[in-house]
C-alpha cells in the first residue's frame, strides 16, 4: 500500500463515553441532594481524610438523616486496612453509596469501598487529581498497590464545586495541576486516542495552564479556580478514556517503589518524557503546543512546559523529592521488564538520559 493510500492511525478509533453524571459550578456543592434523589440514594456514607474532615462534615450537615456519617479514614494509596475499615462502616451503617469529599486519595477510597462492597460512589472533588472522571482502582496491600479498571467504581455523579478548591494550597495546586496536564498529554499519544478526547486533552490543558499562573498570584481566585477545576474535568476524562504511557509508568514506579509525592512527580517527570516521545509523536507535540501557547515553538515544547512548572513555583528535580542517584538504575529497569504501550520504543540508554536529567532538574 503507498504512503497515500495508508490512513492515518487516527482514521481509525473506537470512542466509548463513560456513563456518569457532571454537575459543574459555584456553589454546586449544594446539588449533592439532587444526585442523591436522582440516583435513589438515601443512606450515604461521607467519606475525607482527615485533614478535610471539617469540609465532610459540613456538606454531611446538609444532607441531613440522609448522611449515616462522616469516614475521615482516607489517606494516600488506599491501604488494603482503610478499605476494609470503610467497607465493613457502610455495611454497618447500611449505606447505599459513599460521597467522596476530597482529592484522589479519598475518591481512591470511595472507589475501593465500591470494588469489595458493591455500593456506587458520588465524587466531590476538591483537587484536579482526576480520579472522580475514570474506572480506575488501587489498593495497596504489603506495600504493593495493585490497580485495575472496574466500571462499578466509576463515580456515578461528580459535583464539581470551585469554591471546595479555594483551600488548596498554591503548593499542591501547582502540583496538582500538572499532574492532570500530564493526563492528558499522555492521552493525546494514547494508543487508543480518538478524535472527540484530543480536543478534551487540549482544551484541558488550555484551560489548567490558562488558570493556574492566576492561581499562584491569588489562590482566592475563583475564576482561576473555576478554570483550574474546568481543566481538571477534562484532563480526568482523558484519563478515564485512554491508555497511559511511560509518563505514567514512570511515575508510578516512582511513587510505588521509592516513595515520591504522587502529584510533584508527575510534575517535574512530564517535560521530560515530552523530551523523550516528542519525534515520535508530532500531532501530541502539535496540540499540546498550541494549547500552552507556544504553537510557534513545537520543537520547545517540553522546554516551554518546564519553564511553566519553574516559573509556577513547581519542583524541577527528583532529586529535590528524594530520590537518590543509585535508585536510577533499579527504576529503569522496572520500566524495561514490563513497559507500558508508548509512541517511542522504550530503551535503556534514552530511557536512563531521562531519568538522568530529571533527577538534575536539567531544563529539557
Ligand atoms: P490527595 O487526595 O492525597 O490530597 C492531598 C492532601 O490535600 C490531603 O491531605 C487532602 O485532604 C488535602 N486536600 C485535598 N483537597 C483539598 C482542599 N481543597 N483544601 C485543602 N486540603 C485539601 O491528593 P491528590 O493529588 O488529589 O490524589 C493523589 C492520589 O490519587 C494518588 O494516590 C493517586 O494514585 C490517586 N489518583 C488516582 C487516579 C485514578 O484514576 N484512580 C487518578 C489520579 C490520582
Amino acid at each position: 500500500m503507498s504512503a497515500l493510500t495508508t490512513p492515518p492511525r487516527s482514521a481509525s478509533f473506537i470512542y466509548e463515553a463513560l456513563p456518569m453524571r457532571v454537575v459543574f459550578g459555584p456553589g454546586s456543592v449544594g446539588r449533592v441532594t439532587e444526585e442523591l434523589d436522582h440516583l435513589g440514594v438515601e443512606r450515604v456514607l461521607v467519606l475525607s481524610t482527615p485533614e478535610q474532615v471539617e469540609t465532610a462534615r459540613t456538606i454531611a450537615a446538609t444532607l441531613g438523616e440522609r448522611s449515616v456519617g462522616v469516614h475521615p479514614g482516607a489517606t494516600m494509596h488506599v491501604p488494603i486496612s482503610a478499605a476494609d475499615e470503610a467497607a465493613a462502616l457502610a455495611a454497618r451503617r447500611g449505606a447505599q453509596a459513599c460521597l467522596a469529599v476530597g482529592g484522589g486519595s479519598t475518591t481512591g477510597l470511595g472507589k475501593a469501598v465500591a470494588l469489595r462492597h458493591g455500593i456506587p460512589v458520588v465524587a466531590v472533588p476538591t483537587t484536579y487529581a482526576g480520579s472522580e472522571m475514570t474506572p480506575i482502582w488501587g489498593i495497596t496491600e504489603n506495600e504493593t498497590k495493585t490497580t485495575g479498571r472496574d466500571r462499578a467504581v466509576l463515580p456515578r455523579a461528580v459535583v464539581y464545586d470551585p469554591e471546595l478548591t479555594l483551600s488548596l494550597s498554591v503548593g499542591l495546586s501547582v502540583a496538582s495541576g500538572l499532574n492532570a496536564v500530564a493526563h492528558a498529554v499522555e492521552g493525546l499519544w494514547a494508543p487508543d486516542r480518538s478524535p472527540i478526547v484530543s480536543l478534551l486533552a487540549e482544551e484541558g490543558i488550555r484551560s489548567m495552564v490558562s488558570a493556574l499562573p492566576r492561581v499562584v498570584m491569588d489562590g482566592g481566585d475563583l475564576a482561576a479556580r473555576t478554570d483550574a477545576l474546568r481543566g481538571a474535568w477534562l484532563c480526568g476524562a482523558v484519563l478515564g478514556a485512554t491508555t497511559m504511557s511511560l509518563h505514567h509508568q514512570l511515575c508510578h514506579i516512582l511513587g510505588g517503589s521509592h516513595g515520591l509525592p504522587h502529584a510533584e512527580t508527575h510534575a517535574v517527570v512530564l517535560p521530560h518524557v515530552v523530551a523523550f516521545n516528542g519525534p515520535a509523536a508530532p500531532d501530541a507535540v502539535a496540540a499540546t503546543a498550541r494549547a500552552v501557547g507556544s504553537a510557534g515553538l513545537a520543537d520547545d515544547v517540553a522546554g516551554a512546559l518546564w519553564d511553566l512548572g519553574a516559573a509556577l513555583g513547581a519542583p524541577t528535580s527528583l532529586a529535590a523529592l528524594g530520590l537518590r542517584a543509585d535508585a536510577v538504575d533499579d527504576v529503569v529497569a522496572r520500566v524495561l521488564a514490563a513497559p507500558y504501550r508508548n509512541p517511542r520504543p522504550v530503551e535503556a540508554a534514552g530511557l536512563r538520559a531521562l531519568m538522568m536529567a530529571a533527577l538534575a532538574g536539567d531544563r529539557p
